[in-house]
């Protein structure tokens, strides 16, 4: 099946009721037939649901619909797209082990990396998504993970990659990509030679601002069984001495996600709830269209900007002549999404009365709202990071973030028009 119709069918098998929504199932627990039935089911033997911490038949379908749509093996959905995360890394590294990221990273990915991950032992080298070769330099033997965003958050960088997959390659390791201001509809990275994908579920893919979820989807092509890896080779004292790059059986080459569900899922507990799988597989329905029109509305809204005498610098992928263009035609061809940041004339004052002054625009903290939302990033989603850190994420005084909705697009750019002679 093509992408738009997996995105309503996909994972979805009718059961006895016949119907034809997925049903939510709005449990915490599950029948056992049997006692040795619930002993195979808590030793990985036979397949079935335990407890909505580690799954749920609603959730199950959102994750199926999920992995068949990046073209993936298997996903795991989580409470956010942090979650996701947070548990993609500690799934992949142990204390003393490292990671070279981009440093152009989504404000709280960037903490983590930066604040949290080191609590565990787990420390980041940053390096720039704009020149591949800069990871090649920070990457040393305690390296297990190479980190991007398909399109960085909030400078718009299109990360090149094919040319990180060859890197990851060549050093023998999972490249990971959040892959959330693309959604699997305009670009899958899977495809381009990454290992693991992770979405923020609460953006594009929700679509309507209704809900927080994330997902991690495993492409299954990574050999987890080299000794650096010791998570998947030292026998698991939290898992009967399993060693999840060896002792799976069938499901070996499903490892990832396996070791993700039965370790950090079931210990530590960031579980998504049903009601939201089920608002997220809504969303999934119209995704498509969705960023047609997301795609569509954001370059016009670019073009506006980029001919207004009150507008220092624009910056869309999708732009002619946009640093980003190049890259943008190879990797976004079916539009390059709904975000669009610019420089205001009269920097943090001038960008303060912008946002003051909007009134279709929801001056608000999230993307990928049906919705048009603005915000000004350097005083609220980056506040946290340095002078030196906002400088190195591209992220200046005068910049502000634009999420297009899908609403008519004269209406956008009147209320921009508005916004910008108030500015
Ligand atoms: C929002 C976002 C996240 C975090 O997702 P939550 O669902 O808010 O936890 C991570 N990465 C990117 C690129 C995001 O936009």
């Amino acid at each position: 099946m093509k992408f738009e119709t997996i995105a309503l069918h996909g994972g979805q098998t009718v059961d006895d009721t016949k119907s034809r929504g997925v049903p939510l199932y709005r449990t915490s627990a599950y029948l056992f037939d049997s006692a040795q039935h619930a002993q195979d089911l808590f030793d990985l033997k036979v397949p079935g649901n335990i407890y909505t911490r580690l799954g749920n038949p609603t959730q199950d379908v959102l994750e199926q619909r999920l992995a068949q749509l990046e073209g993936g093996k298997a996903a795991l959905a989580l409470a956010s797209g942090t979650n996701a995360i947070f548990y993609t890394m500690i799934n992949i590294c142990d204390g003393g082990d490292e990671i070279v990221a981009s440093s152009g990273l989504y404000g709280g990915t960037y903490t983590m990396f930066d604040a949290i991950l080191p609590q565990f032992g787990i420390t980041t080298r940053f390096a720039d998504v704009n020149n591949p070769d800069s990871f090649r330099e920070k990457i040393n033997d305690k390296t297990r993970a190479l980190y991007i965003e398909s399109v960085g958050n909030p400078a718009l960088d299109v990360a090149d990659i094919e040319a990180f997959a060859a890197i990851a390659e060549e050093f023998k390791l999972p490249l990971v990509v959040d892959a959330t201001f693309t959604t699997p509809y305009l670009l899958r990275p899977l495809e381009r030679g990454a290992h693991i994908v992770v979405h923020s579920l609460t953006k594009w893919i929700g679509g309507h601002g209704t809900a927080l979820g994330g997902v991690v989807v495993d492409g299954g092509t990574f050999d987890w069984t080299q000794e650096k890896f010791s998570l998947y080779n030292k026998p698991d004292k939290g898992y009967h001495n399993m060693r999840f790059g060896h002792d799976l059986g069938d499901m070996n080459p499903l490892a990832f996600i396996v070791r993700m569900r039965t370790v950090p899922l079931r210990n530590l507990g960031g579980c998504i709830s049903p009601d939201n799988c089920w608002m997220f597989l809504q969303g999934l329905e119209t995704l498509s269209l969705r960023m047609e029109r997301h795609s569509e509305n954001a370059l016009s809204v670019a073009k506006y900007l980029q001919g207004h005498d009150r507008v220092e610098w624009v910056r869309y992928p999708g732009l002619e002549g946009d640093s980003q263009y190049e890259k943008a035609v190879r990797y976004l061809p079916e539009g390059a999404g709904g975000m669009v940041v610019f420089g205001i004339k009269g920097g943090r004052e001038a960008g303060r009365r912008f946002i003051e002054a909007l009134s279709l625009f929801s001056h608000v903290a999230n993307v990928g709202d049906a919705k048009s939302l603005a915000i000004h990033p350097a005083s609220t989603t980056h506040s946290q990071l340095s002078a030196e850190a906002l400088a190195t994420g591209g992220i200046g005084e005068e910049l502000v973030r634009l999420s297009i909705g899908i609403e008519n697009i004269e209406d956008i750019l009147e209320d921009l028009s508005r916004a910008l002679s108030a500015s």
